[in-house]
């Protein structure tokens, strides 16, 4: 049989994204092979363009493609309360929320002593120099279910409570381990008026 060396490789690659299996991956080769190289090009330019434009806002860690991020250069945005995450693209969900004009912060990853995640990988000291500088009242926690979260969240509420900061986190009227960007923005407004204040 014929040995397409190339095109394993480049399904090998596209089964490293999640939820693409072995067919789909294969389905997806065939489709970029079809392609004219005008449109290879094109797509190519627009992966690179990604890599080098994106970076986290260094204020709040959002992804963007300004020297600091549009949520935190708003001015009619309320620094009160603040939305903890983990994951960038959380906020999207959330910024449909009409209810919601505060801010956010995206922690950089969990802290997990047993995998090396210190308290200075997570970004959490940058967290609190923020909160003190722009006199957040409310920490809303919008993460949780796993053991390392959980242990993130204690964490983070100690310092929080002990500085007199509100620490809260979202009603569970959320499934467990669902990804908030497909959660409804109905939803995530009755998840945010039903916050449940950690103490
Ligand atoms: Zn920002």
């Amino acid at each position: 049989m014929n040995e397409l060396k190339s095109f394993e490789k480049l399904k090998d690659n596209l089964e490293k994204f999640p939820s693409i299996g072995a067919k789909s991956a294969e389905r997806i080769a065939y489709n970029l092979l079809n392609m004219s190289d005008e449109e290879i090009e094109e797509f190519i330019s627009n992966i690179h363009e990604v890599k080098t434009k994106i970076h986290r806002c260094p204020n709040c860690g959002l992804l963007t493609e300004q020297e600091t991020c549009t949520i935190c250069t708003d001015p009619t945005r309320s620094h009160d309360k603040c939305i903890l995450m983990l994951d960038s693209k959380d906020v999207g969900a959330f910024d449909k929320v009409e209810s919601f004009n505060g801010v956010y912060h995206v922690l950089r990853c969990n802290i997990n002593p047993g995998k090396q995640q210190t308290r200075k990988d997570s970004g959490l000291d940058e967290f609190l120099s923020r909160v003190e500088n722009e006199k957040i009242k409310e920490v809303i926690v919008a993460f949780g279910g796993t053991i390392e979260e959980e242990i993130t969240i204690s964490i983070v509420t100690k310092i929080l409570t002990t500085k007199n900061i509100k620490v809260s986190r979202i009603a569970r009227g959320i499934p467990r381990g669902q990804t908030l960007e497909y959660v409804d923005s109905l939803t995530l407004s009755d998840a945010l008026d039903g916050r449940i204040e950690i103490k």
